[in-house]
C-alpha cells in the first residue's frame, strides 16, 4: 500500500536527517519535494499545494528552525498535517437509536460494493444482527453475486427471488418488513452499480433514499483509482447524499491519492478501508494510523492488536521481555515464527512494521512454509545452543542436522534468519521509542 509514496518521503527524510540543522531553503527543497510525492500519489494539485504551504508555515517558524532536532521536527508536523488533512480523527458508523439501523452503499461498478456489503455485516455481527439485501436487479449476477458472499459468512440474504418482484423500492420495502419480523437491526442495502454516473442511476438511489431514510449512505471507491475517485465521490455527494466513503483495494498498489484527498474534497469523511480479498479484510480508517503508515512509522497499534487477538499473550510477554533485555534466542524465534503465522500473510504484517523497504523485502524473502524444518533444527539444538548460537560451527551444524533430518544448508538458513529477526525486533523496538516522542494530533 502507496508504497512509491512511502519511498519516496522516507528518502525526502533520511537526506533532512543527514543535515542535522537546517536553513530555510533545505526546508523548501525538501518540501517541494513531498509536494511531488504527493501529486505521483495521484493528490490533486491544488489539495497538494495547499497541503505543503501550511507545513511551509509551521516549519519555517520558530518551532523547527531553533530545534535540536530540527529534521524531526518537520517529520512531526508533515504527520500532523497528513492526519488533518485525513480528517484527523476516527469517524464511526452512525446507528439508529430506534433499530433497525438502515445502511445504503452505492458505487460505481467493479469498486467493491457487493463484497463491501457482505465485509461490512460480518465486521458488525459481534455485535448486531445484520442482513444484507440486493438491490441491483438489472445485474443478476449482481443478486447471485450477495447471495453466494453472504451465505459464506453465515449473514442472513435478502433479494427479489424471496421478493418475487422486480422493483427495487418493492424489495426495499420487504426488506424492511422482512427485517423487523426477524429481529434484524442493521439492514444493509446493495445498490445498483454503474460503470459511469448518470441520471438513471442518481435518480434510483434519490428514489431508494427516499423510501429508505437511511442511517448511512456509504460510497465505496476502489483506491486505486486515485483522483478519479475523488471526481466519482464529488459527485455523489452533491447527488446522492453519502455520509462516509468505504474505500477499497487498499492493499494493491493503490498510489494513495483518494485516502489522502477524499475528506479535504469533499468534507465526507473515509470511515472504513478494504484491505483485502477476504471477507475479513475491512478495518475501520483511522487518520493517525495511516500517516504513520505513509510516512514509514509502521503501524504499531494495529500490529499489537493483531498480535493481541491472535496470539497467547503469556508467552509474547516473555518474548518481549527477552527482546528488551536484548536476549533474543532461538527459542524465542520459534514462538515468533508461529505467532507471525497466525497473524496472517507475512506481507501484510510487514507493511505495519516501521522497517525500511529494503528490510522488509528481505525478510518477506524468508521462506515460512518451511516453518516445520525451522522448527525441527531448533529443537535438535541443545539449550545451550539455542541461547548462544554463535557457538554452532562445522560439527554442531552437521550432528544438529542429522538430528533434524535436514540438511547443514538449512540449518545455516535457520541462523540466518535467526540474525534478521533479531536485527528487526531490535529496530522495533527503537521506533516504538522514536513514536512516543511524537506530538499526536488531538
Ligand atoms: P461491485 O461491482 O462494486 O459490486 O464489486 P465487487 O464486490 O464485485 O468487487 C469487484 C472485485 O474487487 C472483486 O473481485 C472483489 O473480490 C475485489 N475486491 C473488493 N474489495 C477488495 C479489497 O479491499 N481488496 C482487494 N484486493 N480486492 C477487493
Amino acid at each position: 500500500m502507496f508504497d512509491s509514496l512511502k519511498e519516496r518521503l522516507e528518502g525526502i527524510f533520511s537526506k533532512l536527517r543527514g543535515k542535522g540543522r537546517l536553513t530555510e531553503e533545505d526546508i523548501n527543497d525538501a518540501l517541494r519535494e513531498v509536494r511531488r510525492a504527493l501529486l505521483e500519489a495521484d493528490v490533486n494539485y491544488k489539495i497538494a499545494k495547499d497541503l505543503v504551504e501550511r507545513i511551509k508555515e509551521r516549519c519555517l517558524g520558530q518551532e523547527v528552525l531553533s530545534s535540536i532536532t530540527p529534521a524531526q521536527q518537520v517529520y512531526a508536523v508533515v504527520y500532523e498535517e497528513l492526519c488533518n488533512l485525513m480528517g484527523g480523527k476516527k469517524e464511526r458508523l452512525n446507528f439508529a437509536s430506534k433499530p433497525p439501523s438502515v445502511f445504503m452503499l452505492v458505487g460505481l461498478q467493479g469498486s467493491g460494493k457487493t463484497t463491501t456489503a457482505v465485509k461490512l455485516a460480518l465486521k458488525i455481527s459481534d455485535s448486531h444482527k445484520p442482513m444484507v439485501v440486493a438491490c441491483d436487479l438489472r445485474r443478476p449476477a449482481a443478486v447471485k453475486q450477495l447471495k453466494v458472499l453472504a451465505e459464506k459468512a453465515g449473514i442472513p440474504f435478502f433479494g427479489p427471488d424471496e421478493a418475487g418482484s422486480g422493483d427495487v423500492l418493492g424489495v426495499a420495502k420487504k426488506a424492511l418488513r422482512y427485517a423487523d419480523d426477524h429481529l434484524i437491526d442493521v439492514v444493509i442495502f446493495d445498490t445498483a452499480g454503474r460503470l459511469h454516473i448518470d441520471e438513471d442511476l442518481m435518480a434510483e438511489l434519490e428514489q431508494m433514499h427516499k423510501t429508505l431514510n437511511p442511517h448511512e449512505v456509504l460510497l465505496v471507491i476502489d483506491a486505486m483509482t486515485g483522483q478519479e475517485g475523488v471526481n466519482v465521490a464529488q459527485m455523489f455527494k452533491e447527488k446522492a447524499g453519502i455520509t462516509g466513503v468505504i474505500l477499497t483495494k487498499l492493499d494493491g498498489d493503490a498510489r494513495g491519492g483518494a485516502a489522502l484527498a477524499v475528506k479535504a474534497a469533499t468534507g465526507v469523511p473515509v470511515k472504513l478501508v478494504g484491505v483485502g480479498e477476504h471477507l475479513e479484510d475491512l478495518e475501520e480508517f483511522d487518520a493517525a494510523r495511516m500517516a504513520q503508515r505513509i510516512l514509514g512509522m509502521g503501524d504499531m497499534e494495529g500490529l499489537l492488536e493483531k498480535i493481541q487477538k491472535s496470539s497467547d499473550t503469556k508467552e509474547i510477554e516473555r518474548v518481549q521481555k527477552n527482546l528488551q533485555d536484548n536476549k533474543f534466542t532461538l527459542e524465542d524465534l520459534l514462538v515468533q515464527l508461529r505467532q507471525i503465522q497466525k497473524l496472517g500473510p507475512l506481507d501484510k504484517v510487514m507493511d505495519m512494521l516501521p522497517l525500511p523497504g529494503k528490510v522488509k523485502s528481505q525478510v518477506s524473502d524468508i521462506d515460512f512454509r518451511r516453518i516445520k524444518h525451522v522448527e525441527a533444527v531448533i529443537l535438535s539444538m541443545t539449550p545451550e545452543e539455542r541461547r548462544r548460537p554463535e557457538i554452532i560451527k562445522g560439527s554442531r551444524k552437521r550432528r544438529i542436522a542429522m538430528g533434524s533430518g535436514t540438511n547443514v544448508q538449512m540449518v545455516n538458513q535457520v541462523l540466518r534468519q535467526y540474525e534478521q529477526m533479531k536485527e528487526i525486533f531490535k529496530r522495533f523496538g527503537k521506533n516504538k521509542g522514536k513514536l512516543r516522542g511524537l506530538k499526536l494530533p488531538k
